[in-house]
């Protein structure tokens, strides 16, 4: 089989959103029509997202997550999903991706020309949620594609078969973007961005945020804490010595690391401050925010 075009759906993944670590989540919140399987990956919630990306759904109304990078977006996706009990079709944008890209394309099976569907004709023809991570990066002829799909039209025209897709209810169009680049944000335009219902995300309140570490490394909570207090010292350093903040994403790692036997300030050089910057001042400086906030000794 042949491509005729450079196909470029690596960065696709439709696995289910089910990770070694999916525990079940247990609350008592209402949750907005949507009940909790058995293997709902683990979310913690921070702020009532919950409930209303499930009135969403159940209104067709297409959503646009928006917070910085490693503050639970994709997990949220993925947890909302297997409540709603939807399959999830993720598409990682990239500068490349074309609308051509999320539709489909002809390929060559033997000697045939033969149509394969895109992930997001793929995920209207099934009845998916479709999630288009940091969606500000794609090249702006998707927003065509996107159009049509996010308002009440909820069509897909597939040029290359002649179709007009019509979503039927379970279908859901979901885009996000993390807005700290400004030139990003511009990429998405207003007519873009006012077809979909927003809900913002930011980094958890440091209880939950200790509840997240607790429960995806396995950290007893005394290390959880103190792990969030040092992102709380980073974070306040944003902006001035640091581009990024300190993210939910980069704790869990160091907890793993720190958890599976590595001493503590090994662990955080590795997977928070290199994360964090290449300046060798600026990490210095981190470490030492690390080791006042921590200390030196092992777990
Ligand atoms: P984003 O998509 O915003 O970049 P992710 O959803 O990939 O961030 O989150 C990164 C990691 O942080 C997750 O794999 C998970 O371990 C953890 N995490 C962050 N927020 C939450 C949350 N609210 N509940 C559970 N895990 C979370």
């Amino acid at each position: 089989m042949h491509f005729l075009r450079l196909a470029r759906f690596q960065s696709v993944s439709e696995e289910p959103p089910h990770e070694p670590q999916c525990r079940m989540y247990h609350d008592n919140m209402s949750s907005g029509g949507a009940p909790l399987p058995e293997r709902a990956p683990f979310y913690a919630e921070q702020a009532g997202e919950c409930r209303l990306f499930a009135h969403a759904f159940h209104q067709r109304l297409p959503v646009l997550l928006k917070g910085p990078t490693g503050c639970g977006k994709t997990r949220f996706v993925e947890h909302m999903a297997a409540r709603l009990g939807r399959p999830l079709i993720t598409v990682s944008c990239h500068g490349d991706l074309t609308a051509a890209d999320l539709m489909g394309r002809h390929l060559i099976d033997g000697g045939d020309t033969v149509w394969h569907d895109g992930p997001l004709a793929r995920a209207v023809r099934t009845g998916a949620i479709c999630c288009l991570d940091e969606v500000a990066l794609a090249r702006r002829d998707t927003a065509v594609v996107l159009h049509p799909l996010a308002d009440d039209r909820r069509v897909l025209p597939v040029e290359g078969t002649g179709e007009l897709l019509r979503a039927p209810p379970q279908f859901m169009l979901v885009v996000s973007y993390s807005p700290g680049d400004q030139s990003l944000l511009n990429n998405l335009k207003p007519g873009t961005r006012q077809r979909f219902v927003a809900i913002g995300f930011d980094y958890p309140a440091p209880e939950v945020e200790r509840r997240i570490v607790e429960a995806e490394s396995g950290a007893v909570p005394a290390l959880a804490a103190r792990l969030v207090t040092l992102a709380q010292a980073l974070r306040r350093l944003t902006g001035q010595d640091l581009a990024e903040a300190a993210s939910t994403r980069l704790l869990v790692r160091a907890a793993r690391l720190i958890v599976a036997g590595l001493p503590q300030p090994e662990a955080c050089r590795a997977a928070i401050v290199d994360a964090l910057t290449d300046d060798a001042g600026t990490a210095a400086a981190l470490d030492d925010v690390v080791v006042a906030v921590l200390g030196t000794g092992a777990p």
